[in-house]
Order: structure tokens, then C-alpha cells, then sequence
């Protein structure tokens, strides 16, 4: 299902090849729904122990019920994000994750996929070179080598998400930065520059925070509502010019925007 505003195409109108940007979340928003997300990926694995698999499951099972609940504070929850997101490094610490590991994770299987038609939007807009820009509350290790390995690793993407640090034996021993997590992103967000315009693209409400200093009228928010998450349908509706239910693509957009940029 795909719910667009009333001003959606219009506001599409006023794009050009040179005039916007494109800021987007990445798990589960660029990559399927039945993809595993960057924190999900070595769980389950084999590549730490068990016990790793045990701690890091409760602490999902505990946490990502209260993500997703609506009517919590927003104080709250973000405090809980963090507090999740630092347990969880603590896991990696603690059960020792190495570089090695990340690139062991990409050989087990096929445990993240692009989301449906991804690829063509993406190689449409590169060939544009428009500035593309990922803002992930997940690990941006696993991000940029499931770039890589899928040979999206273009000039023109910059990203902003939790870089691993490693010591000298190459063991994680923490971020390279303030964490990113799903509610906080509005201060990493992307600040209007040399554009005018930007798509921005998320599958959580909070992601309409990936930017700031735009007119709301030159963001073109554009989600994917997980499955999980319809109870917040009407959040979505509020918030962004164009919403698709979670078994959609880029088809739709990419042709959309097409039917704009090639008469310009
Ligand atoms: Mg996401």
C-alpha cells in the first residue's frame, strides 16, 4: 500500500538535478524488511559464544518493546536507548568482537538484502551524483562493508553512524563516537547546505529528525512503516509526504521521481 499527501508531487515538481539531496536511515529503510539489522547481525552466528547470543536477546526482548511503544515519555525512552545500546557494546567487549568477525559475518549468509528496486533508485541517483547521505543508529562497520561487498560504494555517500574502535589486537573496545540511537539522531542530523531541497527517507517516525534548518515544504519525507509498528500508521501519516506499507520499494519512487528529473 502507498499513501501519498495531496502536495506530494507537487513539492516533487520543484526538484532538479542539482538543486536537493537525499538523507536516509539504513537498516530496514535501504535494506528489506526481513533483513537482520547492523545490530542484529552476529546474533546467532557461531562467531561469539552462546552466551553472547542469550545476553544480547534479553536485552532486545526487554528494550525494543519499549522503542516502540507510543504513549512512553520521550525522556525515557531515549534514556533506555542509550542504556540499551551501551549494554549491548558491552557484549561485544566483553565476548571480545574483532574486526575479523565483521568480515566473517558477510561469508555465513545472505542475512541482509536491499530492500526491493533499492538498487535502481540508488544507481539512478548516482549517476546524477546527487549527495547521498546515510544517518544509521546501527554500526556503520557492517554498514559500509554491506556496501561494499555489494558494490554501492560511490563518491558521492557520506555517512554518519557508531564506528567501532579497536585496540592493537584489533578487539572492539568501544565507539569511535557519542552513540547514535533511534530517538537522538536530531543530533547528528544533516544540516542544509548548498541544496535547497532533500528526500529524506526512514522507517521510524523519529527519522524525520535526520535534518535541520530545511522549510518543512522542502522536505520530502518519504517512510516505510515496519509491520511492528502500524499502532504509530497515523504518526507516519502526519509526518511524511509519502507512506509505504513494509512489503513495498523504491518502484514507485524511483519512477515518480524520474517522471520529474528526466524532462528538466
Ligand atoms: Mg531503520
Amino acid at each position: 500500500m502507498i499513501i501519498k499527501k495531496d502536495n506530494y508531487k507537487e513539492k516533487l515538481s520543484k526538484l532538479t538535478k542539482d538543486n536537493f539531496n537525499i538523507v536516509t536511515d539504513f537498516d530496514r529503510t535501504i535494506t528489506s524488511s526481513d533483513s537482520i539489522a547492523t545490530w542484529g547481525i552476529i546474533n546467532n552466528r557461531g562467531i561469539l559464544p552462546n552466551e553472547y547470543d542469550f545476553e544480547r536477546n534479553s536485552l532486545y526482548n526487554y528494550y525494543r518493546p519499549i522503542e516502540l511503544d507510543p504513549n512512553l515519555d520521550e525522556a525515557v525512552k531515549m534514556g533506555a536507548m542509550e542504556d540499551w545500546l551501551n549494554k549491548h557494546l558491552d557484549l561485544f567487549k566483553k565476548y571480545e568482537l574483532s574486526k575479523d568477525n565483521i568480515i566473517d559475518v558477510f561469508s555465513v549468509e545472505d542475512m541482509m538484502t536491499f530492500r526491493k528496486g533499492f538498487l535502481d533508485f540508488f544507481k539512478y541517483v548516482d549517476d546524477l551524483n546527487i549527495p547521498f547521505n546515510i544517518l544509521s543508529a546501527g554500526i556503520g562497520d557492517f554498514l559500509l562493508k554491506f556496501l561494499e561487498i555489494n558494490n554501492c560504494s560511490f563518491v558521492n555517500i557520506d555517512v554518519r553512524s557508531n564506528f567501532l574502535k579497536f585496540d592493537r589486537k584489533d578487539i572492539v573496545i568501544g565507539f569511535k563516537g557519542p552513540i547514535i540511537n533511534s530517538l537522538n539522531k536530531q543530533m547528528f542530523a544533516y544540516e542544509k547546505e548548498d541544496q535547497d531541497y532533500v528526500i529524506l527517507l526512514g522507517d521510524q517516525v523519529s527519522d524525520i529528525m535526520m535534518v535541520k534548518g530545511y522549510p518543512r515544504e522542502n522536505i520530502i519525507a518519504i517512510a516505510f512503516v515496519p509491520d511492528d509498528n502500524m499502532q504509530e500508521m497515523e504518526s507516519f501519516k502526519d509526518v511524511f509526504d509519502v507512506v509505504l506499507t513494509n512489503d513495498e520499494g523504491f518502484d514507485e519512487i524511483l519512477k515518480d521521481l524520474k517522471s520529474v528529473l528526466d524532462n528538466k
